[in-house]
């Protein structure tokens, strides 16, 4: 248990991303031969597979498809990793298990339409590149990644397939760390809370992620709800910005019902430019959201963050506009002049 929770603790976004590609850049001295070993095996991996329709190989990647999802393995990666020219014996492994693991990735996926009542990418399936960098991943496009080759613990390292998937349908806020994140942690909790009703793997990581996010924002309320003093645009202090936010995502579903967050991709004002959002401080953002959540969710949830000390105005400028409304058409009433 004690090596679970801490490999839970350490799904980041965007870990090593720039190492991981310089790495793969690297060419090989003997490019035309293992061109030609690949191409043998690839028409091998065909061959010994023809019965399982949902594995296609090509010369540098290996798919497993699921109805909504797929993971897939750079060869030439998997054959640097275990320091070969040819294809690693420890590949079969991976790919069995990876199989094992398409059925949870396509459940994932649906749960997360069901929360949030969005198909991104129109439906495209979601893919998921599997890199050997233990724990780390990136999310938020059609492609994600998974840093690390699959364990015999599957429960486990589905984890951060199902972190890293949640930010394809959370979207971003730029620049604040806490809603990203949040959002991705909640939506994360999510899966594990419909998978436990089916599987009893999947109770810890429901209980284990409650506690800590719930544990986080109640640690925050015992502090008197310090807003200022959180660091809300990284992960530093002693108060976890992104789990206080999952938290509160916990708390308002679990108070006045999960109907209130099932549109929560909405309050992160994903139909608004990268420009836009990237020019906000976060006192734009707490009061944009709260908008939002207004518009769609229970008029007590505004009531919530204003007890959470977030800072927020109806009408900052006093022009009559209300500053939801001024934040929505691009102004900022926060700026002046
Ligand atoms: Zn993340």
């Amino acid at each position: 248990m004690q090596t679970k929770i801490l490999i839970v603790l350490i799904v980041l976004i965007g870990l090593g991303v720039g190492g991981f590609f310089a790495w793969k850049n690297l060419s090989s001295p003997e490019d035309e031969k293992e061109k030609e070993t690949q191409e043998e095996l690839a028409e091998e991996q065909t061959e010994e597979q023809p019965e399982v329709p949902y594995i296609e190989v090509t010369d540098n990647e290996i798919k497993i498809i699921g109805t909504h999802t797929y993971m897939f393995f750079d060869k030439t990666e998997l054959m640097q990793v275990a320091g070969t020219s040819k294809w690693p014996d420890s590949s079969e492994t991976y790919i069995n298990r990876a199989q094992e693991r398409i059925e949870y990735f396509d459940k994932a996926y649906l749960y997360l339409q069901d929360l949030l009542d969005y198909t991104p990418f129109s439906g495209e399936k979601i893919g998921a590149k599997i890199f050997d960098a233990m724990g780390g991943g990136y999310g938020g496009g059609k492609t994600i990644g998974v840093g690390n080759y699959p364990y015999e613990d599957m429960d486990l390292d589905l984890q951060t397939y199902f972190h890293e998937m949640s930010h394809s349908f959370t979207h971003s806020c730029p620049q604040i760390y806490a809603f990203t994140e949040g959002r991705a942690l909640f939506a994360g909790y999510y899966i594990n809370l419909r998978l436990s009703q089916e599987n009893s793997d999947f109770l810890f990581f429901r209980d284990h992620q409650r506690r800590t996010f719930v544990g986080e924002l109640e640690l925050y309320e015992s502090y008197g709800s310090p807003f200022e003093d959180v660091y809300w645009d990284k992960s530093a202090g002693e108060l976890h910005s992104s789990s206080i936010v999952a938290g509160m995502y916990i708390r308002i579903a679990e108070r006045y019902g999960w109907e209130n967050v099932s549109k929560l991709r909405k309050l992160s004002g994903a139909d608004m430019s990268d420009d836009t959002k990237n020019a906000w401080d976060q006192m734009t953002l707490a009061n944009f959201l709260v908008y939002q959540w207004r518009s769609v969710g229970d008029e007590k949830i505004v009531d919530m963050f204003l007890e959470w000390n977030f800072p927020l105005h109806i009408d900052s400028d006093e022009d009559g506009i209300s500053d939801g409304e001024e934040i929505r058409a691009g102004n900022n009433p926060f700026i002046k002049g």
